[in-house]
């Protein structure tokens, strides 16, 4: 696949004008041919958890004035979408932590208004929840994903080192309760949690939630050995399927999981594999950071910078010929995958300042 030419030398579709001369500017499409209609934003380094594989116990983080405000935030979201994104996923750090969160998800709210954008959605550790469950359903948000590793309130402290357990299942009542569908994440810990997923799964497919597992990633000082952390799904997987039956399905939520139906449950169970497969050739997504930082692949180095542009000038001419310039190097894939292929130690970055 790598030894393909991209299929233009410029990321996007030429400019046009219309008849007052204002530049339409097309769909965003990258040099290998993919459209880019899913941007996931983190709008936040800051945490009320302090999660062992994500974060070290005494973190430092970005002083406020780096930071984009909520209305800049819209602006390079809404320019994302005139572009054709359709699906947006707020994360961070923790999205609903940042002071006034609620302004941007009503504001992006009339993108799900005027059906220019399919999803606007968020990834949460739930803590928030109960506060903001309902309003965020109101703005047109539907699904959510809450992470959740354990559902044993010791264990549950010892891996967000700061967290309570009873506050998001509180969290997760109250979004069922605003008829917010729910999906379960929960990294795959070894020693850790990986005695209960059978009972995670259950938990979660009886009150109608999918659950999708999700190996750790080398990402970031936290502290501790990773190794130590590392399970692979494939062991998980194998274990599963010694009491359950797990039949493969097409189902897709645009995101990297790959799904199977648990015949017991009804339900559906997902794995996200970074480290062992890799999506990237149909790849749609890029990352923006609460900094304005543009990266093009999860697992690249390579970024753009999108604050400057948006503060030079009032209109968004700049921006959307930053945005051009970034999609036009839009990598072909993971550099971690091509180290595996020759045999070299896996290399990846990021996770913590991308939101995942
Ligand atoms: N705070 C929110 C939460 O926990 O859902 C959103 C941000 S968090 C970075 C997004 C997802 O990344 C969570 O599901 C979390 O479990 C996962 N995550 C964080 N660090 C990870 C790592 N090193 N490897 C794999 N997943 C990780
Ligand atoms: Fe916070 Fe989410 Fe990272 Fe846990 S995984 S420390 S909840 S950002």
């Amino acid at each position: 696949m790598r030894d393909e030419e991209p299929r233009a030398a410029s990321g996007s579709l030429p400019q046009e004008f219309d008849r007052a001369g204002t530049v339409q500017r097309g769909p965003l499409v990258d040099p290998f041919g993919r459209a880019i209609t899913y941007l996931r934003v983190s709008v936040t380094d800051r945490c009320d958890f302090r999660c062992v594989y994500c974060m070290s116990e005494h973190m430092s983080f970005l002083p406020k004035q780096d930071l984009l405000t909520l209305e800049e935030l819209d602006r390079v979201c809404s320019a994302f979408i005139a572009r054709g994104v359709r699906k947006l996923r707020l994360t961070g750090g923790e999205p609903l932590v940042r002071r006034g969160i609620m302004g941007l998800f009503a504001s992006l709210a009339r993108h799900r208004t005027t059906g220019a954008l399919d999803e606007l959605t968020v990834t949460t550790n739930g803590s928030q929840l109960p506060k903001y469950a309902a309003e965020l359903k109101s703005c047109g948000v539907e699904r959510i994903n809450v992470s959740l590793d354990t559902l044993d309130p010791d264990k549950f402290r010892a891996i967000t080192r700061w967290g309570a357990l009873d506050k998001v299942l509180a969290g997760i009542d109250a979004a069922q309760a605003a008829g917010l569908k729910v999906k379960i994440n929960a990294v795959a810990l070894r020693g850790v949690n990986e005695d209960e997923f059978p009972q995670l799964l259950e938990w979660a497919h009886g009150r109608g939630m999918d659950l999708t597992l999700i190996e750790v990633m080398p990402l970031g000082d936290v502290g501790t050995g990773r190794l130590d952390q590392y399970l692979p799904l494939s062991l998980v997987r194998a274990r599963l399927s010694e009491r359950y039956t797990l039949e493969d399905i097409p189902y897709r939520t645009g995101g990297p999981a790959r799904y199977v139906q648990v015949k017991e449950t009804g339900g559906r169970l997902g794995f996200i594999t970074p480290l062992t497969h890799n999506f990237c050739e149909s790849c749609n997504r890029v990352r923006l950071t609460c900094t304005g930082t543009l990266y093009m692949c999860l697992g690249q180095e390579d970024a753009a910078d999108l604050r400057a542009p948006l503060r030079a000038s009032e209109g968004d001419d700049l921006l959307h010929a930053a945005i051009d310039e970034a999609i036009s190097r839009k990598p072909k894939g993971h550099d971690f995958i091509i180290d595996r292929r020759h045999q070299r130690p896996a290399l990846a970055r990021h996770m913590s300042v991308t939101g995942g």
